[in-house]
């Protein structure tokens, strides 16, 4: 991750359990999409990215 998207993670899943943030991701993968790891916060194609060139966090937390 880069340092922008480590600010943001704390910013979305800072308040989470592991276990809250696995089933988040769990969850987005089965939608077939995911919120950009963006301030923009986009919901873009699991292996897409925003318009601001930012991938998914599936992509961006190596899950895919
Ligand atoms: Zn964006």
């Amino acid at each position: 991750m880069t340092p922008e998207q480590r600010k943001l993670f704390k910013q979305e899943f800072g308040e989470m359990t592991n276990e809250e943030i696995m089933e988040q991701l769990r969850e987005w993968h089965d939608e077939g999409g995911c919120e950009a790891a963006c301030s923009c916060g986009a919901w873009i194609e699991a292996d897409g990215t925003c318009e601001h060139d930012q991938p998914s966090w599936l992509r961006a937390l190596g899950w895919i």
